[in-house]
This record gives C-alpha cells, sequence and structure tokens, in this order.
C-alpha cells in the first residue's frame, strides 16, 4: 500500500475514454488529437467510495445540534430520532425525489474527487421501498457525474413497526428476490451488532443473498465486538465495514482473507468518539484496507473523500501513501471493478483528479481545503476548474 509509482513530468494519452499510455515521453507514437494542460497540477486516480447510504431523504441536523448539547444517540433514538427518523422520510419521498438527492450529493462528490461510489438502501426496510431506493439509484446513475454501484441493505435495521425477527424472513423470502429479479443490485448488505441483527441472522440474509447472486458486504464490529469480521471472512464477503471494535481474531481472520477492511473514520469523528479502527494493526497484519465516507443523515455527514484520508492519517496513523491506495485501488477491489479503476495504468478506465497541488502530500499537508481542480471520468471533464460541467449536457437538461 506505501509503493507508489510517481512520475514527474508525465504525459498521459487517453483514448475511447481508456488510459493508452502513461510516461515521461511525448513521442509516444499515438496520434493525439486534443491536447490538455494540467498545468503542473498533481494527478491522481479519481476517488473510489465504496460505503455510502445515498439514497436518503430529509436531514438530521437538529439531532445533530442536540447531540453537541449533551444528549445522547440512545436518547434522540429513544425521542423517535436516529434512523427510524430518515426512514420515515425516505418512506414518504417519492422516487423521482431519491434520485435527484442521490445526483446532488453525486455532483458533490464528483467536486471533491470521487468518480465511483457504492450505494446502499437500508432506509426503506420493506419491498415496495426498499426496491424504491434501488430503483433511485440505478435511475441517479444514468445522470450522475459518478459511476455508481449498488447494495441492498435490507438488514440495516428492524422497521421501526415491526421489531420482530419476522423481518429476516422477509428480507430473505421477498425482498432479497425481488431485488435479484430486477438486477437492482451487485451487493448484499447486513448490520450485525448488538441489538440490531445477530450474527445467525445476518448470515441467514448474507446467504441467502449470495444464492441470488449478491455478494456479501458486512457491518461488521461497529459499536461492539461481535465478531463480525471473522463472519465476513468466512463469508468471503467482498468487504468487512467500520471495524472499531474488531479483536485480534477478527484482525487475523481478514489478514488471512480476501475480504477488504473497509475504515470510515469520518464515522468516529463525527460521532465525536475516540474509537477509531485499528488501522495500522490491520495494515500490519496484511489485510487490504479501504477508506470511505459512510456518506449519511446521521452518523457522517460529508462526502469528501480527502477529509476521510485526513482523519485516517492524522487520526489512524496511516501514511498518505496507505490511505491514497486504500481510497483508490483498494475500494476498487472490493466494488469488483479494480480491473477497471482504482489507478492510472494502460488499459483501465481514465477516471483522474488533478489535483492542485505540487504534489499528493498536499492532500493531507494542506488540509480542510478542496484541491480538486479538475475530474475526468472515462476520459471526459465532469469537473474543470473547480466547476462541475457534467450535466450541462444530457442529463440535466432533462430536469
Ligand atoms: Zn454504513
Amino acid at each position: 500500500m506505501r509503493n507508489l509509482t510517481i512520475l514527474d513530468d508525465a504525459v498521459i494519452v487517453i483514448r475511447d475514454g481508456r488510459i493508452a499510455y502513461i510516461g515521461p515521453d511525448r513521442r509516444t507514437g499515438i496520434a493525439i488529437t486534443e491536447e490538455f494542460d494540467a498545468r503542473r497540477a498533481t494527478a491522481i486516480p479519481g476517488f473510489v467510495d465504496s460505503h455510502t447510504h445515498l439514497p436518503w431523504a430529509g436531514f438530521r441536523e437538529s439531532e445533530f445540534n442536540r447531540r453537541l448539547q449533551g444528549e445522547t444517540y440512545e436518547q434522540i433514538a429513544a425521542s423517535g430520532g436516529g434512523i427510524a427518523s430518515t426512514v420515515r422520510a425516505t418512506r414518504a419521498a417519492s422516487e423521482d425525489r431519491l434520485v435527484d438527492n442521490i445526483v446532488e450529493r453525486a455532483r458533490t462528490m464528483a467536486r471533491h474527487g470521487t468518480t465511483t461510489a457504492e450505494a446502499k438502501s437500508g432506509y426503506g426496510l420493506n419491498v415496495d421501498h426498499e426496491l424504491k431506493q434501488l430503483r433511485a439509484i440505478r435511475r441517479a446513475g444514468e445522470r450522475s457525474p459518478l459511476r455508481l454501484v449498488s447494495t441492498c441493505l435490507a438488514a440495516h435495521e428492524f422497521p421501526p413497526e415491526r421489531r420482530d425477527a419476522t423481518y429476516v424472513d422477509e428480507i430473505v423470502e421477498h425482498i432479497l428476490p425481488a431485488v435479484a429479479t430486477e438486477k437492482l443490485a451487485t451487493f448484499c448488505d447486513a448490520f450485525v451488532e448488538r441489538g440490531v441483527f445477530t450474527r445467525e441472522q445476518g448470515q441467514r440474509v448474507l446467504r441467502a443473498g449470495a444464492s441470488l447472486g449478491l455478494i456479501p458486504r458486512l457491518h461488521a464490529d461497529e459499536l461492539s465486538d461481535t465478531d463480525g469480521a471473522s463472519l465476513a471472512a468466512e463469508l468471503q464477503a467482498a468487504s468487512a465495514d467500520h471495524l472499531m471494535y474488531v479483536s485480534d481474531r477478527g484482525v487475523a481472520a481478514l489478514a488471512a482473507s480476501n475480504t477488504v477492511a473497509n475504515l470510515l473514520p469520518a464515522t468516529s469523528f463525527f460521532l465525536m468518539s475516540p474509537r477509531y479502527a485499528p488501522a495500522r494493526a490491520l495494515i500490519d497484519a496484511g489485510a487490504i484496507v479501504s477508506l470511505s465516507t459512510d456518506c449519511n443523515p446521521g452518523s457522517s455527514m460529508t462526502e469528501s473523500m480527502s477529509m476521510v484520508i485526513q482523519l485516517a492519517t492524522l487520526q489512524m496513523k496511516m501514511t498518505v501513501e496507505e490511505s491514497l491506495t486504500a481510497a483508490t485501488l483498494n475500494g476498487a477491489h472490493s466494488l469488483r471493478l479494480a480491473d477497471e479503476v482504482g489507478s492510472i495504468e494502460i488499459g483501465k478506465r481514465a477516471d483522474i483528479v488533478l489535483l492542485d497541488a505540487p504534489n499528493y502530500l498536499h492532500l493531507v499537508y494542506h488540509f480542510g481545503v478542496n484541491l480538486v481542480r479538475d475530474v475526468l471520468r472515462d476520459g471526459e471533464f465532469v469537473v474543470r476548474d473547480q466547476r462541475l460541467v457534467y450535466g450541462a449536457r444530457a442529463g440535466e437538461a432533462r430536469r
């Protein structure tokens, strides 16, 4: 993860949306039809944000303000707040409204250098509203500056009106088969946690998803050690996410697996928790570590992967090099897209961020500002001189 290839004065040639050449020599033998001078910018791969909850309605800024004044998350949840309030607002929103919300967030993400993002359902919590969220992700993907990848997280929480195990039957017997039939998701996720889904319930949901072709991911060991990391490794999940309370056993299980340890330090930061995932232990043990925003209205209200990289280095003691690999190639690996995106290599999609900075260290060193000047996705500008240019064409004209 520390082993970056760094080129000075490089030329990148893009053909048909993919990298055709990268190197120091302008005489590539490839006919150049259009040139762009990056004016000494630093080119890095577009960020891959592999854990977000984008399709939601309603913000929770007043709850946040109550937390700032000392109320606990539990007190707020007991008064009808927390995930339940987002479930109410998301159920009340039309599919069109959710599409607009996702596109708006995707535009902000693009301005901060993200070119591929995962997006989860999980605020519908019944067949109709889970499918509505996933259909909204699909439609938003058609007019978003980002490439979106969908995950069904029906096992995010129990529905407020029905906190019993029969909801697990509904997920397995109705929601997941409907998602698979409509091909609405690539992945299936579950929140295994004390007071939410048990290890056995999570396993049942993810095995059912896998039998329908949905690749497992898992919210694991976020608020307590439930041995979630080992479960993720056992199920050959694409990722085990959060891991603030992962045990030594869980670290070893991930290190021995192809399951990516997806760390979300913005969540610890935003919840004002001193507890971050043990990134150093995971990396030093040999686990594949990625970084994501966890963008959601309750516990991590940010679209910025730069912010996440700053927290990864300054709070979790990852190196800048490790953080950059985690925020690009390793996230792509967990989304099963590492052959296509996540690094600037010949043959891959030309997803490139140009930083207004002399080198990549400025991503952390020059913190708290947006250094992203230009963004290309599939070789096309989506952001130019810090302004979104995507959508000036087809997509936005239709709105
Ligand atoms: Zn999450």
